[in-house]
């Protein structure tokens, strides 16, 4: 799944979860979008409408939600967003976010 929301990503993860047989990732934007029509192309930079932690958090809950095999981040995610998720997705694998506990 590639370029859409996160809120849409996370609505297509689940279906995937259900129906897919084979390996899927996901790489969200996170422009942020109001007051430009849906669909409408922009030449310009979009400003994104999360910062880094709060990408690393929905990606990290990704992880652990749904069987992804690659996760990346597409319009309006930086090199800062991905170095948080990459940092976050280190620490659910090291067992050092203790879901229990959150
Ligand atoms: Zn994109």
């Amino acid at each position: 799944m590639n370029c859409a929301t996160i809120d849409a990503t996370e609505s297509a993860l689940r279906v995937f979860r259900e129906v897919c047989s084979i390996p899927f990732g996901a790489y969200p934007s996170i422009e942020e979008r109001r007051g430009i029509p849906e669909g409408e192309h922009v030449d310009r930079y979009v400003p994104p409408s999360v910062g880094p932690d709060v990408f690393a958090d929905r990606l990290g809950d990704w992880l652990q939600e749904f069987p992804v095999a690659i996760l990346g981040g597409c319009c309006g995610t930086s090199p800062g967003h991905l170095a948080a998720a990459r940092r976050r997705s280190m620490m659910e694998s090291s067992g050092e976010i203790d879901r229990q506990s959150a």
